[in-house]
Parts: structure tokens; C-alpha cells; sequence
């Protein structure tokens, strides 16, 4: 998708921390962390938001869920414990429509959110 900012990240026309790749993911640091692991976690594919998850495309999830467990283990918080969050849509606070999943961890995380 030719003006979306996390395909252009994967592309590596925009520049980015990367942490963990395969053949469907792209891991990166978020430029604004929110705790001391905060890594986005994104299919290779443009897939918008949750809202376009099909039965053709679902796998990504689980493939994204390998991903963040394995950068877990990498970062040293998978005992402690850590969040993997996903915003849809402007009312659940998505700003960049590439579907992404928040990983965050390294500190004791508050619930409820915002
Ligand atoms: P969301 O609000 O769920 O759509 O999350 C978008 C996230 O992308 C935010 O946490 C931003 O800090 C992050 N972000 C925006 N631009 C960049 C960038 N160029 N590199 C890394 N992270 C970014
Ligand atoms: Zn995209």
C-alpha cells in the first residue's frame, strides 16, 4: 500500500529498530514507547485492522502471536509477564491502519487502560 507508513517500514523506505523478522512478520521498537519493551508487531501483508481479518487471512494472527512470544523470551520479560494489545479504529485509538499489535513489558502495567 503505496501511503502506508508501516509498509513503507517493512520495505525499508522509512527506517525503523527492527527486533524480529520471518517470511509473514515485521518487528519493530515503537518510536514512542509506552514502557521499556514496546515493540509493534505487524503482517508483511497490508491487512488494515481487525476489521479485516478473514478466513483466508487469519493465520497472521497466530504467526504474529509466535512472533511476540519469541521477542518476549529475546527481551528477558516472558517470565515476568507482559501485554500484547491491539487498538481497532478511531474509538478503539488505532492512528496507523496496518493492523499492528502492541507487545509491552519491563514494568508492572496498569489495567484498566484509558
Ligand atoms: P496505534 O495508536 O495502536 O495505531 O499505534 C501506532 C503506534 O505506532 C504508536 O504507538 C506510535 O508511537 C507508533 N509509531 C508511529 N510512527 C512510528 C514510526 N515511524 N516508527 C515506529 N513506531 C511508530
Ligand atoms: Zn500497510
Amino acid at each position: 500500500m503505496a501511503d502506508c507508513l508501516f509498509c513503507k517500514i517493512i520495505a525499508g523506505e522509512i527506517p525503523s529498530g527492527k527486533v524480529y523478522e520471518d517470511e509473514y512478520v515485521y518487528a519493530f521498537n515503537d518510536i514512542s514507547p509506552e514502557a521499556p519493551v514496546h515493540v509493534l508487531i505487524v503482517p508483511k501483508e497490508h491487512i488494515a485492522s481487525c476489521n479485516e481479518i478473514t478466513e483466508e487471512n487469519a493465520e497472521i494472527v497466530s504467526k504474529i502471536f509466535l512472533a511476540a512470544k519469541k521477542i518476549a523470551e529475546e527481551k528477558g520479560i516472558a517470565e515476568g509477564g507482559y501485554r500484547i494489545v491491539n487498538n481497532c479504529g478511531d474509538d478503539g485509538g488505532q492512528t496507523v491502519k496496518h493492523l499492528h499489535f502492541h507487545l509491552l513489558g519491563g514494568r508492572s502495567l496498569n489495567w484498566p487502560p484509558g
